[in-house]
C-alpha cells in the first residue's frame, strides 16, 4: 500500500486532502525537487538539498525543515514504500491563504508539504551495449524567463512535452533565439568530433544535478567537456546527442526530428561515460548491476 507524505503525517494517497485556497493550486506558488533513490539510498541528496534551499529562496517561501529533518522524512518515506529503486517527489507551496490574492500572504503561512515516491524504470546507461536511443524534435522555448528556479509551475513544461509525444517523440528539445536551451524536462549535451558539451547555466535553464554530475564525470575520467552555448545548427551536426534528468540519467537521442543523429546508435562517447556513471553510482549506492559486476 503506497503512502504519501502531507503535512506532518504519513498516509494513503486517497487521504492527503489539501485546501483549495492553497496557493500552490491557484498559482503554481511552489517548489519542488525530485530525488532518486537505489537501492534505498538516495543519491545526491546534498546537491538536490541545495538547490531546494535556492529555489525556495529565490521565491521567498519558508524553508519549512532543516537538511536532517529533510533526510529523516525521505528516507522514512522510501522505507514506507519498500526502499528498491524510487524517486522521491517533495513539492513545497506557500501555503493557504484566506483570500485568494497575488502578493503573497501578510503575515505569511504555514508552507504545505506533500511527498510521493515513484518508482524508477530501469535506465539506459545501466546496459550500454543493448540500450536503444529516444527521438526527440525541437521546440521554441516558449518558457519564462527563470527556468532556473524549480517552480511546480511546468504548464509550458507541459505543452512541450506533449507536443513532443503526439509527435512520437520522448522529449523536446527547446531553442531560444537560435540557441538550445534544455529539454522540456532534461538538460542536453551534444558530443562533435570527440569533444562534449553543455549549455552554461544560467536563468535560462534548470541547474540539473545530473547535469552537473555528468560534467564532474567527464572531467575525473579525462572526457573533453566545454559549458558553452550551443546553436541549432551544432545540434542538428551533433554526432551524438544526449539528455540528462535524475530519473532517466543518462539518455541516448538517436533521432532529431526527422533525422538520424550519427549512425542512428547510442554514440561511443555515450557509452564511455554511461560506464562511468554506473561505476558511481553502485559505488554511491552500493548496486550490483550485471554491467559492473567484476
Ligand atoms: N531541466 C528541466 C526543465 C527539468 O525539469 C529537469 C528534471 N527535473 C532537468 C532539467 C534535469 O534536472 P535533474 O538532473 O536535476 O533531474
Amino acid at each position: 500500500m503506497p503512502q504519501v507524505y502531507l503535512n506532518g503525517r504519513f498516509m494513503a494517497p486517497e487521504d492527503a486532502q489539501i485546501s483549495p485556497m492553497d496557493r500552490g493550486f491557484l498559482f503554481a506558488d511552489g517548489i519542488y525537487e525530485v530525488i532518486p533513490a537505489y537501492n534505498g539510498v538516495l543519491f545526491r541528496f546534498e546537491e538536490h538539498l541545495a538547490r531546494l534551499e535556492r529555489s525556495l529562496a529565490e521565491v521567498d517561501i519558508r524553508n519549512p525543515h532543516s537538511p536532517a529533518q529533510w533526510l529523516a522524512l525521505c528516507d522514512e518515506l522510501l522505507h514506507h514504500n519498500g526502499d528498491g529503486n524510487l524517486s522521491v517527489y517533495l513539492q513545497i507551496t506557500r501555503g493557504a491563504a484566506q483570500k485568494r490574492d497575488h502578493a503573497f500572504p501578510s503575515p505569511a503561512v504555514t508552507p504545505t508539504v506533500f511527498m510521493m515516491t515513484s518508482p524508477i524504470a530501469v535506465p539506459a546507461v545501466d546496459s550500454p551495449d543493448t540500450a536503444v536511443g529516444i527521438k526527440a524534435i525541437t521546440l521554441d522555448d516558449i518558457r519564462w524567463a527563470r527556468c532556473d528556479i524549480k517552480s511546480v509551475s511546468l504548464l509550458p513544461n507541459s505543452l512541450l512535452r506533449q507536443q513532443a509525444v503526439a509527435a512520437g517523440a520522448a522529449e523536446a528539445i527547446l531553442l531560444r533565439d537560435g540557441f538550445v536551451t534544455e529539454g522540456s524536462a532534461s538538460n542536453v549535451f551534444v558530443v562533435k568530433g570527440g569533444t562534449i558539451a553543455t549549455p552554461p547555466k544560467s536563468h535560462a535553464i534548470l541547474g540539473g544535478i545530473t547535469r552537473d554530475l555528468v560534467v564532474e564525470l567527464c572531467h575525473q575520467h579525462g572526457l573533453a567537456l566545454q559549458e558553452r552555448e550551443i546553436t541549432e545548427m551544432q545540434l542538428r551536426q551533433a554526432d551524438e546527442i544526449w539528455i540528462t534528468s535524475s530519473t532517466k540519467e543518462v539518455v541516448p537521442v538517436t533521432h532529431l526530428n526527422d533525422a538520424i543523429i550519427g549512425n542512428g546508435q547510442p554514440g561511443p562517447q555515450w557509452k564511455s561515460l554511461a560506464r562511468h556513471y554506473v561505476q558511481h553510482k553502485r559505488r554511491l549506492c552500493g548496486l550490483d548491476t550485471p554491467e559492473t559486476r567484476d
